[in-house]
This record gives C-alpha cells, structure tokens and sequence, in this order.
C-alpha cells in the first residue's frame, strides 16, 4: 500500500522557484521582483485594515478590486478575475480553458511553470522551438491545439512579440483560448489587455508581483471575455471561495490607484536595464533585446553556471537554468542604480581575475 501512495505522488513534478535566500545582506537579482519599495499608498490602506479589519472576512469576489482593475483596463468587472497570485490565476485558466481533447501549445523556452500544470492536471501538449533569435515566430502557431499560451515579453529570455502578432496568433485559433501571461508587460512593451473586448478567445494575465512591487502580497488578475472569466470562477469557488485576503486586496486597489509612483518605478527600472545592456555589450556579453525587468545574457568565454557562482561569493545572486539551449545564459534582474552598479564592478573584477 505504502508503494502504491509514493508512486501517485512521484508522478509529481513540481515547479522549483528560484531560491529565497535566508539572509538579507545579499543583492538579489534572481526572482525579477521589484527593487523599489510599494507605494507609499499601499502602506497605508495595509495600516488601515490592520488597524481596524482583520477580524472580518473578506470579500469573496473581491468586487472592490475587480472593478479597480477594470476602470484602469476600460472593460467591465464581469472581464475581470483576480487570484492569489499570476501563478494561481494561471493555474485556474489551465484546469479551466486549457484542458481539451487537443495538446496546447507553447514556447520551448518559456515559463517553466507551464508542463507543471500540464502534468498537475494531465493535459498533452506540444512545444513549438523559438526562432535562432528566441523570437516566437506567429506562423508556427497554425496547427491544429487544444489552446495556446506564452509569456509577453516571454520568460526567461525578455523578448517582446508586437501586438500585431499575437492578434496574429488569436485570429488564426478562434477556436481555442490564446492565454498570454505579461507579467513584465508593464517595463515597455504593450498590453495585449484591450484586445480582450474584440476577442473572445484571448484570456490576458497579470501580476501585481513585478511593475507594482507587491509580490509579497500574492495577487494576479486575469482580463478577458465574461465567458472565459466564469470559467475561471467556477474552478476557484470549487478550490477556495477566499482567494484574496484583505491585505492582499486592499494593497492592490492602493497600488493600482498611484499611477505616477508606478509609472516612475518602471521608469526607473527600464533606465537601469539599458545602462546594464549598455554595459554588459562593452564588456563582451551577448544580450537578447528585453522588455521586461531583467536581462538574459551570456558571455562567450565564461561559463554562466561559474560567473554566477563567482557572484554569489560577492553577495549578488543571479539565475542560471539548467536546461538546453539556454544553459549558457544568465538572468539578471534588474536593481535599484546602486545595486547595479556594484554588479557592474562585481563583472568587471571577474572579468579581470579571468584574463
Ligand atoms: N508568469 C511568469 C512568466 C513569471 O515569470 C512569473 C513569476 N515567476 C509568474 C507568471 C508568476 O508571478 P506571480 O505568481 O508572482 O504573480
């Protein structure tokens, strides 16, 4: 019997996350959050609800937040799904739309999430390669699937496909659902989220994890048709009919209404990611084009597994995967300027010690 239980649970194979390291005085680049703080906004509604509300439940449709995303987006809240976390929302569009009779598609390099839930659920899918340049070319995505989703700009490798080609993508499916995932929508590149009230098909998830610095508080949304959005309903209030708690939901409205502290973060972080590019390119690395709050980089000489082991022993820590075809590159996620300049002397010390 024992067997039998250790079997059902080896067919498992969980997402691993990049690590969380257990001291504070380290630089860490390696979970591409926010380097700046939430908005001053946050703090306080986070106070007004300790002060006052914990003992109460919360909503459990989280209308207050529904209808402050879909003001900001122009849909109405019916388009509007919010959970804990892109990650859950993701998972709840999987179970929910992504589960057909045909094998979805996605990217071969693409959010290592994705074949988890595909195994979680038992959903056949097919990868289709990204071109030589880590492009996804929207051509390849004319065959016959059970539903398709990426990532915008994709990760790990921070490339942005115009908007032009994912209406591409949605057009030639109709009829199966287009999932595109933007959680680094927000560092320069362009939403996807007003196609959803032309498109049927097209289910648009965001996060508040990354543009909006609240990743600790755990909320993602999802904009799309009201059909796919009860899809997306029915599963959660079958898992858990409080997704979001109070904190989460009032930190999120706050961070959603302070449009210039947002704007200016992501500034900010687009700034320092040309800076890095600028100067990873004068010392040698091949950088692919980013949109997104981190950089995927590699140097021809060095190994990405030692360059970030020899950062790790000067406090920074970076991402390397283990995976073919992009075993060679880093992930660098963007810091605040100081951080970033102390990277920048950490890579030119290694460099030196190299030559
Ligand atoms: N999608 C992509 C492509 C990501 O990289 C991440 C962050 N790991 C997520 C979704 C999930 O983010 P969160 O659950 O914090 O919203």
């Amino acid at each position: 019997m024992s067997q039998y239980w250790s079997q059902l649970v080896h067919t498992l194979t969980p997402y691993v996350p990049g690590e969380q390291p257990k001291v504070d005085n380290l630089i860490k680049l390696n979970t591409n959050e926010s380097p700046y703080p939430p908005s001053p906004l946050v703090l306080n509604a986070l106070t007004n609800q300790l002060n006052d509300k914990l003992r109460l439940y919360p909503d459990p449709s989280s209308e207050d937040l529904k209808q402050s995303i879909a003001t900001y987006y122009g849909v109405e809240s019916r388009q509007v799904f919010v959970g804990n976390g892109s990650d859950e929302v993701l998972a709840h569009a999987f179970m929910a739309l992504l589960k057909q009779d045909k094998p979805i598609l996605f990217p071969d390099i693409s959010y290592s999430f994705y074949p988890v839930y595909c195994g979680l659920y038992e959903i056949d899918h097919q990868t289709i390669p990204l071109t030589d340049a880590f492009e996804i070319n929207p051509a390849d995505y004319n065959i016959e699937n059970g539903g398709i989703i990426f990532p915008n700009p994709n990760a790990p490798t921070g490339r942005l496909l115009p908007l032009q080609a994912i209406e591409q993508i949605v057009q030639q499916n109709a009829s199966s659902v287009v999932v595109v995932d933007e959680a680094y929508i927000d560092f320069g590149g362009e939403s996807a989220a007003q196609l959803v009230k032309r498109y049927p098909n097209l289910l648009v998830v965001q996060t508040f994890s990354k543009s909006r610095a609240l990743a600790g508080l755990r909320v993602g949304f999802a904009l799309g048709d009201s059909a796919l959005i009860e899809g997306l309903e029915r599963v959660k209030n079958s898992f858990n009919s409080y997704p979001l708690d109070r904190l989460a939901t009032a930190g999120a409205i706050a961070a959603i209404e302070d449009e210039a502290y947002f704007k200016q973060s992501c500034e900010k972080i687009i700034s320092t990611r040309d800076t890095l590019t600028q100067f990873l390119e004068d010392n040698g690395f091949e950088v692919i084009p980013s949109a997104a709050n981190f950089v995927f980089t590699k140097h021809p000489q060095m190994q990405a597994e030692d360059i970030a082991q020899q950062l790790r022993k000067k406090a920074i820590i970076v991402r390397y995967f283990n995976k073919p075809r992009i075993d060679q590159y880093l992930r660098i996620t963007i810091g605040t300027e100081q951080e970033n300049t102390q990277l920048c002397q950490a890579l030119t010390d290694i460099l030196k010690a190299q030559n």
